[in-house]
């Protein structure tokens, strides 16, 4: 998912809008915005891409110096209307509009207690316990929000809206990005920078792990939830997730891309005519890897333009139906050319399959795969979807019997420690979990799932 906020400005929805917009690789499924005018808070959200839910109207409704929205992508908790985001609260203290990326591991046990205590639950989503944990909780916001945030595990970033104060919080492994511009006497705060020059902001800070800012007319107030801080970004952020021109931390995702084709090049040779890269998402390593072989690169597959990411369609039927209708191989640069074919990664086998299949049909004499992502051998119970063991073909097969699965000549996976180098960062950590299981917290009800092997 993703999340966009903006404090203190006219046109706090319109600009929403866009940043969500800039965004939307982040999540298809649905999409939403709460404004605030100081007074009333007001939502307005619908399934699909931002361009089709919002009209002007809507915006127009959604007036106010304030807004938070959301962009989602449904991992645990399913689909449905119901479960967009923000989330909207009314009490007879005043109202709260929430909106999380991520995913809380714990949310089961929570809910079961809370259920237990009277609270019910409009949703299935695990955003919306925190709700209810504020609103036990007594006293400052600050610390209602603090004691809250102890409770749930897992990955978050949050935004939590009142009449005229946002809040925002990162759990505390910062497995989730989350920065904060500037923007005239505003600001505004984004799961990816990408979002900020959408806006016209200026880039401030990165949220730290474990970290709750409060934003109001006096500025930014920082403070910690926890004492027991790790910094672990998720890799797979810095892989496929994130938009090329959003900076992670200090690092332009674009070259983390591109490092982690010249590290693969470096590490599974081979020789070949051309490299391609699968678009969007594998191009900036193919540039690299091209880069550091010497093999040149061509636009070997091209998109059709009208097509939306296929992984992101909830069922396989869907998803296989998609990856065909959305690339196409160009036959003359194709044709009898031994291929060194780069993607960002392998999950299911469903793309890269069908794109050796695509490239032999167009006369590839050979087709060597490199993918930028170790093999992704285990569920990510982190918010991005490949959420159960079963569908992994690496947790299935060795690369040496995927090569035959999927009918390619040759089959290479970047080392973790060999991404790690490419990203480059000099501070902190990553989850490399769906790589070598070391998941960064406890896993609650979800550890089942990962024991399975
Ligand atoms: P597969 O077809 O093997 O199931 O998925 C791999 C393809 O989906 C790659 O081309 C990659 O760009 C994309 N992909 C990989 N991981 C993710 C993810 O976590 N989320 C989304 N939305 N797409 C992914
Ligand atoms: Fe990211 Fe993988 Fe960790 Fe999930 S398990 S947070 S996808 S690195
Ligand atoms: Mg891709």
């Amino acid at each position: 998912c993703g999340v966009f906020g903006v404090f203190n400005h006219f046109n706090a929805s319109l600009l929403t809008y866009r940043g969500l917009n800039a965004l939307q690789h982040r999540g298809q499924e649905g999409c939403g915005i709460v404004s605030s005018d100081g007074k009333t808070l007001k939502a307005f959200k619908g399934e699909g891409l931002v361009k089709n839910v919002f009209k002007k109207k809507d915006i127009d409704v959604l007036d106010g110096l304030h807004a938070i929205g959301h962009v989602r992508y449904s991992t645990f908790g399913g689909g449905g209307i119901h479960n967009v985001q923000p989330f909207l609260f009314h009490s007879q203290n005043g109202q709260l509009g929430l909106c999380h990326n991520g995913n809380l591991v714990n949310a089961t046990k929570i809910r079961g207690y809370l259920e237990q205590q009277g609270s019910i639950f409009q949703t299935t989503a695990d955003s919306e316990i925190i709700a209810h944990l504020i609103k036990r909780h007594r006293g400052e916001m600050m610390n209602r929000i603090k004691e809250s945030l102890l409770y749930v595990e897992g990955s978050f970033a949050f935004m939590f809206l009142l009449e005229d104060e946002l809040y925002v919080a990162l759990d505390k492994q910062g497995l989730r990005p989350l920065s904060i511009a500037t923007l005239g006497d505003g600001y505004v705060v984004s799961s990816e920078t990408c979002a900020f020059d959408a806006v016209g902001a200026t880039f401030l800070r990165d949220v730290l792990p474990g970290e709750v800012i409060h934003i109001s007319k006096d500025g930014l107030n920082s403070s910690f939830y926890s004492e027991d801080r790790k910094h672990q970004m998720c890799m797979m952020e810095y892989v496929y997730f994130a938009r090329p021109d959003s900076q992670i931390e200090g690092i332009n995702v674009y070259q983390a891309r591109k490092n982690s084709g010249k590290v693969l090049a470096k590490e599974a040779p081979v020789e070949a005519d051309i490299v391609i890269g699968v678009p969007d998402s594998g191009m900036s390593a193919a540039v690299g890897y091209a880069e550091a072989s010497k093999i040149p690169l061509e636009l070997g597959l091209i998109k059709n333009k009208a097509s939306d990411r296929t992984f992101i369609e909830p069922t396989q039927a869907l998803r296989e139906n998609a990856v065909s209708l959305k690339l196409s191989a160009v036959r003359s640069v194709i044709k009898d050319k031994r291929v060194v074919l780069v993607d960002d990664s392998i999950v299911r086998g469903t793309t890269i399959k069908q794109l050796i299949q695509l490239l032999k049909h167009a006369g590839a004499k050979e087709v060597h795969v490199r993918i930028t992502s170790p093999e992704i051998k285990y569920p990510c119970f982190y918010g991005v979807d490949f959420s159960t063991y079963d569908e992994l073909i690496s947790a299935k097969y060795k690369p040496s019997e995927m090569k035959d699965v999927i009918g390619a000549h040759s089959i290479a996976f970047i080392s973790i420690q060999g991404l790690i180098d490419a990203v480059g960062r000099k501070e902190g950590a990553y989850c490399t979990a769906c790589y070598n299981k070391k998941y960064p917290t406890y896993l609650y009800e979800t550890i089942i799932d990962a024991n399975k092997q």
